[in-house]
């Protein structure tokens, strides 16, 4: 039976309110939490979910409506129940009390991402409520520890049980939202990713005695390069995808605003610096932790000779962790659909496809061979922008916005498995 869209949307709402409430800040996740109320909600529509726990109350969920044709690859709905920190100080409500005051709803999540895990539930269970079969396989994913790296969450997935969620397309965070652009109303879509290059930084020089000064130490050498490195901009190269984008903005790349600069070059920030033990002893070692960001056709080795031509040969390097970037097609069905949809939503609204300077779960689930976009729709006003609520203090949600959201995702998922919005709701 098809499910009145007024019900849905009054549940999507009450599904957000009961995650926010749930304190899933990551350290230490405790997603088990949001895990159980998934599953409990799935289960009152007679769905069965898979949960694992890659560490105890770690947990990952995982549930599945078969599609028609197993040939055809599955659509994997995904998005992580962690949350990151609050500093309550900064709040001006509750940041797990998930309160609608001001045609918001706030609290930790509310935006990144239990709006969309909120949106992924009520679809399911819409579909099977409708009874209807999707054209293929439809597999939801709530995952842990997206805001720690993954390591716990889809990375664990993805090595550990990988037919749990191997996929042809994934829609996960960061697209979808209203960016206002002087009188323009873009939508990014996440499509790419840079990787990232963890480099260890050490210098050392001769210890010596506090009491006999010298201006030549491995902590004056590190402190000078570590300047260095923050004032040498890294060569500007623009990826097909970027110019794309950047021409479609009407932007050039050496003009363009700082928002984008990190799209256009490798990058490095100097995250933690040690050395020193005593009070009294000039250090023989002093060593910093590099932050490094690759785009796509760099790799670790091009990221270090990059960072090397403005060291210079002394300091030594080494590799902590690195991770390759992502790129998906845009010449794919879904992401047409998701431009024709969206830009139907929103008249005179424009998708363009976009790259993140950071990382997630989408890193891994690549790793499938899955082409994976960022679409987690919401309509945001001017008053509001993405990049302030994101992870900052008073982060919150629009209703309107959110339901906005939520119909235009429906359409987009629902019509890429050969359904029709009518087909499931009323
Ligand atoms: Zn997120």
């Amino acid at each position: 039976m098809r499910v009145p869209w007024e019900r849905v949307c009054e549940e999507a709402t009450e599904s957000l309110r009961s995650l926010v409430k749930l304190d899933t800040t990551n350290p230490p996740g405790n997603e088990r939490l949001a895990t159980d109320y998934v599953s409990a909600e799935l289960g009152k529509h007679g769905i069965d979910a898979v949960v694992k726990e890659s560490a105890p109350t770690r947990a990952n969920l995982v549930t599945r409506i078969k599609g028609r044709d197993s040939a055809k690859p599955p659509l994997l709905l995904s998005a992580h129940t962690d949350v990151v920190p609050v500093e309550p100080s900064g709040w001006s409500r509750a940041p797990f009390g998930a309160e609608i005051a001001q045609g918001c709803l706030w609290g930790r999540g509310a935006l990144d991402m239990k709006s969309k895990c909120a949106m992924d539930l009520v679809l399911m269970t819409s579909i099977k409520r409708a009874g209807v079969t999707p054209g293929a396989d439809l597999i939801m994913a709530a995952v842990a520890d997206e805001e720690a790296g993954s390591a716990l969450g889809a990375e664990f997935l993805v090595q550990q049980h990988p037919d749990l969620i191997r996929a042809g397309y994934v829609l996960n965070e960061l697209g979808g939202f209203t960016v206002h652009f002087g009188d323009r109303r873009i939508y990014p879509v996440q499509v790419a990713e840079k990787g990232f290059v963890t480099v260890k930084m050490t210098v050392t020089d001769a210890p010596g005695h506090g009491s006999m000064p010298r201006r030549k130490t491995a902590i004056t050498t590190l402190s000078e390069l570590i300047v260095k490195i923050a004032n040498t901009p890294m060569r500007l190269r623009v990826t097909p995808l970027m110019r794309r984008t950047m021409t479609a903005m009407g932007l050039e790349a050496e003009t363009a605003p700082d928002l984008f600069r990190p799209t256009l070059s490798n990058t490095v920030s100097a995250t933690i610096v040690r050395a020193g033990y005593k009070d009294n002893v000039i250090p023989g070692e002093a060593s910093v932790v590099l932050d490094g960001r690759t785009l796509p056709g760099d790799d670790p080795e091009s990221f270090c000779a990059e960072l090397r031509s403005i060291v210079g040969p002394e300091p030594s390097f080494e590799l902590l962790k690195t991770a390759p970037p992502v790129e998906a097609s845009i010449e794919t069905p879904l992401f047409d659909l998701i431009r024709k949809r969206t830009e139907a939503a929103d008249p005179g609204g424009k998708v363009l496809p976009w790259m993140i300077p950071g990382a997630t779960d989408n890193k891994y689930y690549a790793r499938l061979g899955t082409i994976c976009y960022g679409f987690s729709p919401v309509k945001l006003e001017p008053t509001m922008p993405f990049a302030a609520l994101f992870h900052g203090h008073d982060e919150r949600i629009p209703i309107e916005g959110f339901l906005w959201g939520l119909k235009l995702y429906a359409q987009v998922v629902l019509e890429f498995l050969d359904l029709k919005f009518e087909d499931v709701f009323a």
